[in-house]
């Protein structure tokens, strides 16, 4: 087993086998992902593109059956720039609304994130926040009573995932990174607890933790993850495990997709080679459709 589970279904996780899809599938199977960040370069000289770009190859080789894309501050007719698959469609945030699936937001999300926070909420499907879109609900109350909100009406939205390294949990739950590495498990229990949503505490072990207390250790992954973007990679990886599921669905349902998406990650740098260097574009390139 790759995965210990506690206080929960006591199912674990066991190696994807990617069948091929069946004969008659289609895209629309798959679910669509939107990941919403990278605020561009143009908005104030610090872009930060590449994560959301990341996020959103993840999606795509997670297996989401479309994937895409808005870079905040940028006007999606404006060049599209360089590196972004052919597969990735970048839209606008009014075309974002319409999407059936999930919505990946915060990965390079810069100052502009929190002000497309309150159009994210309302999603009615899996929504994944990750990194400023975790340092908004941390530093603004009007978010994090959106967030509860969110929560309240799930059958009408569906699960939110929160993906906080230790410093992100740390703001988010008023504390210190050593008091979070002290007990990872009570913290991510504890936050998953506080806003009613899935929470992965990401580092060596990741704890994903639910409402009802029940928490997971990922076994997979290594040390070589330790570098810039292998986050926004998880984020979108996460999107795509969770873009199949009807809108309303509860956490509870995404629990399991929730785990092999963050054992997948992790296995993916498991079983890369020793010799070659591992890159985060190049992680996100390596993920396994779900099996
Ligand atoms: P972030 O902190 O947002 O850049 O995300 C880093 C990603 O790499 C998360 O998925 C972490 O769980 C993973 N990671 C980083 N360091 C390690 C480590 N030493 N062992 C296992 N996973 C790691
Ligand atoms: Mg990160």
């Amino acid at each position: 087993a790759d995965m210990d589970t506690s206080s929960g279904t006591g199912q674990l996780v066991i190696r994807a086998q990617n069948p091929l899809p069946t004969h008659n599938s289609h895209k629309g199977l798959f679910g669509d992902v939107g990941v919403i960040g990278g605020q561009s370069a143009s908005h104030d000289g610090q872009g930060m593109e590449g994560a959301a770009m990341l996020a959103a190859s993840a999606a795509l080789h997670a297996g989401a059956g479309r994937v895409m894309l808005h870079l905040l501050g940028s006007s999606c007719t404006s060049p599209r720039p360089g590196g972004i698959a052919a597969d990735i469609m970048l839209r606008s945030l009014e075309a974002m609304r319409a999407l059936r699936g999930s919505l990946v937001c915060g990965c390079g999300g810069g100052s502009l994130v929190s002000d497309v926070i309150p159009q994210a909420l309302p999603h009615a499907g899996s929504l994944v926040l990750d990194a400023d879109a975790l340092n908004a609900i941390a530093a603004q109350a009007a978010v994090q009573t959106a967030l509860l909100q969110r929560a309240a009406q799930a059958s009408a939205t569906g699960p939110t995932v929160l993906t906080p390294h230790p410093l992100e949990l740390a703001r988010l739950l008023g504390s210190s990174t050593a008091q979070i590495q002290r007990d990872r498990i009570g913290a991510a229990r504890q936050a998953a607890q506080q806003w009613q949503c899935l929470v992965v505490l990401k580092g060596s072990g990741s704890v994903i933790a639910a409402p009802d207390g029940r928490y997971a250790i990922n076994h997979s992954g290594n040390a070589r993850l330790s570098i810039g973007g292998t986050g926004d990679v998880l984020a979108g990886c996460i999107g795509a495990h969770l873009a199949a599921l009807p809108p309303g669905s509860s956490w509870a349902e995404a629990w399991q997709p929730l785990l092999h998406a963050v054992w997948l990650h992790g296995h993916a740098a498991d079983i890369w080679p020793p010799a070659r260097m591992l890159t985060a574009s190049r992680l996100a390139r390596s993920l396994q459709r779900p099996g």
